[in-house]
């Protein structure tokens, strides 16, 4: 490990060592709330880059970079940096899933840091004993009991011993002085506040932070966070045992089993169970990615316990079997969205956490596997969902599927997902959460992040009919999820890195993106920016505005698709959302060295994307 310092003080040795930076290290200028970089969705050049969701967490990453840190380094800059910038969506109350290209080795791997179920929890935790019902979804989340043991800090731990060069001290240093200092609210962090107003008051330690006065903050106004900064600098000290066993760890389960509701309080946060051995046992994961081809490009994923590598690759192989590119732009998307309704019905019926379930991963992702779904699609008619799951361990079943149909529920929240890489060419797609916008709703006193509601990704009763419900609670288990951070290699060398958050539209944005990039001709940028729709198995087809009004909408309609704008909170039907999908972030390698940076144009406020030496 090595201590990075700012300015002429570095050695350059260590820079051209690891191929970074042929001239003086300068650090970016000090900024200051007053002061935000600004918000770009695209960028390009060499010796490294980032795009996440704020700028602050973009420039955090740029400056460890910048510093000689390896794309490790700066994804646990960016991602801690997110916990105060974003901490709605991201933090150390949380979890996700880290994919990696190591530039040394050509090899991807991948770290699993879901959260887990602590282990005095039971099957039937998410159901009411009164009246043996699942608890209502909105219930469940405002609480205790949805909050999973966190795995972003043993994530960040993890990624460092594997491929890091500076210390958890130094990467977090960043997100300390941005914590300690503030922020400036934009108008999408009132949104998102203003949204969840409702359900932070009744938790006196998030009204305090987050409805400073009793309302959400004022655009243009600065949000400090001197707990979370305090958090950090002893998490730096002590290391991230002060969580997994320590001081902080004993407030979090504190919050947990007492949530802090405040005096006035009208909902009433079912406490969960989770202890301080529950954290000590935790263990973010080494797991090897999924991998398909697809138009000779190698596409890895991440495995479950998510569900996200498998179901995409299940998709690609399918798509495999026809030439998207010959097609007219209306059958392309057809194709599209059959290939994904057709993945999700096996998605559903088959994966979650494999050490719990059997899952079928190596089946599912064979191409004879893919035959017997590719022919189910009619190109001229939409399957009319929900379409029964294949049989991936007979595969010589044909054409036919079998058992049931089945539906499971069907989430969209958000999270954050960014991607980085170093000037030596390691790679970061990193895709993280506290699961709904503001997690279960609740602060830790005195520490100054959420906690996670992500145990509300279970099956709360079984889904599956007399077939194992491979997603219901267990102690010790992962939620399924969607969360679908991917790399693209080309001759082992990276080509794209892309991934978004969304819920279970996760897995067709990033579908919908691949296929743009690579069968349908658009830039990256363009892949991004385009109007999204997300077919999961449903009657209906969920899409953006833009999408349906689109030229190809009428053709797809006369083939049977239907669409539909979900423009509702899921918490609260009375609350109108932006009916976005999905907040994609990508990097496209170009020849010759250059990074093309892109995220979001306008979606969520847009993404921040950077490059450390810009180029044209
Ligand atoms: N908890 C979700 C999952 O793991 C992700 C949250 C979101 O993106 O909305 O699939």
């Amino acid at each position: 490990m090595r201590t990075r310092r700012c300015g002429a003080a570095l050695a350059a040795g260590l820079l051209l060592g690891a191929g970074l930076l042929t001239g003086a290290v300068a650090c970016a200028p000090a900024v200051t709330p007053t002061n935000p970089p600004a918000k770009t969705p695209v960028a390009r050049g060499v010796g490294g880059a980032v795009v996440s969701d704020t700028a602050e967490s973009t420039q955090a990453g740029l400056d460890v970079l910048r510093q000689g840190g390896t794309a490790a380094d700066a994804a646990v800059a960016v991602a801690s940096t997110l916990g105060v910038t974003d901490p709605y969506v991201a933090g150390i109350g949380g979890g996700g899933y880290l994919v990696y290209y190591d530039a040394r080795t050509h090899r991807v791997s991948t770290i699993d840091g879901r959260e887990t179920t602590p282990a005095a929890d039971e099957p039937t935790m998410f159901l009411d004993p009164a009246t043996g019902k699942p608890v209502p979804f909105p219930a469940a989340v405002d609480s205790g009991l949805s909050v999973g043991v966190p795995g972003m800090l043993a994530t960040w731990q993890r990624a460092l011993q594997r491929w890091g060069r500076f210390g958890l001290a130094e990467d977090l240093r960043s997100a300390e002085q941005v914590a300690e200092r503030g922020f400036v609210v934009d108008a999408t962090f009132q949104e998102q506040t203003r949204r969840n107003a409702r359900r932070f008051a009744a938790f006196g330690s998030t009204a305090a932070l987050f409805l400073p006065g009793g309302r959400p903050p004022a655009v243009g106004s600065t949000l400090r966070n001197p707990d979370l900064a305090k958090t950090y600098r002893e998490i730096g000290e002590g290391g991230i045992s002060a969580l997994y066993g320590g001081s902080i760890g004993a407030d979090l389960v504190q919050a947990v089993q007492h949530p802090p509701l405040a005096p006035r309080a009208t909902l009433s946060a079912r406490p969960g169970s989770m202890t301080l051995s529950d954290l000590r046992a935790y263990r973010a994961l080494d797991a090897d990615p999924t991998h398909v081809s697809y138009r000779g490009l190698d596409v890895y994923g991440m495995a479950p316990s998510s569900s996200g590598g498998v179901t995409d690759g299940e998709a690609l192989n399918i798509l495999g079997n026809f030439d998207l590119s010959a097609m007219s732009r209306v059958q392309a998307l057809h194709h599209y969205l059959e290939a994904s309704r057709l993945a999700f019905a096996d998605r559903n019926r088959y994966l979650g956490d494999p050490r719990y379930v059997n899952v079928p991963q190596q089946q599912l992702l064979s191409t004879s596997f893919s035959r017997q779904r590719a022919c189910l699609i009619d190109p001229a008619k939409a399957g009319t969902g929900p379409v029964t799951a294949g049989d991936p361990v007979s595969a010589s079943r044909g054409c036919a599927p079998v058992g049931a149909a089945v539906t499971v529920p069907d989430r969209e929240h958000h999270t954050n997902h960014f991607v980085v890489v170093d000037g030596a060419g390691d790679v970061v797609s990193y895709t993280n959460t506290i699961e709904e916008i503001g997690g279960s709703g609740i602060v830790v006193p005195g520490r100054g992040f959420l906690l996670n509601n992500e145990l509300t990704d279970f099956n709360f009763a079984p889904t599956q009919g007399g077939a194992t419900d491979p997603n219901l609670p267990a102690a010790g288990k992962r939620p399924g999820s969607s969360m679908s951070p991917t790399i693209v290699l080309k001759d082992d060398r990276p080509f794209l890195a892309v991934g978004s958050p969304g819920g279970a539209t996760i897995i067709t944005t990033v579908l919908q993106i691949l296929v743009n990039r690579i069968d349908l001709g658009m830039s990256l940028p363009d892949a991004i920016a385009a109007p999204r729709a997300s077919q999961r198995d449903a009657a209906t087809t969920q899409a953006e505005p833009a999408f349906v009004a689109a030229s190809t909408t009428p053709g797809l309609q006369a083939l049977g698709h239907r669409f539909v704008i979900r423009d509702t909170s899921p918490l609260d039907p009375t609350i109108k959302i932006n009916p976005e999908i999905g907040v994609a972030s990508g990097l496209e390698f170009l020849p010759g060295g250059t990074v093309l940076a892109a995220g979001e144009p306008t979606r969520n406020g847009g993404s921040a994307a950077g490059v450390v030496s810009p180029t044209r």
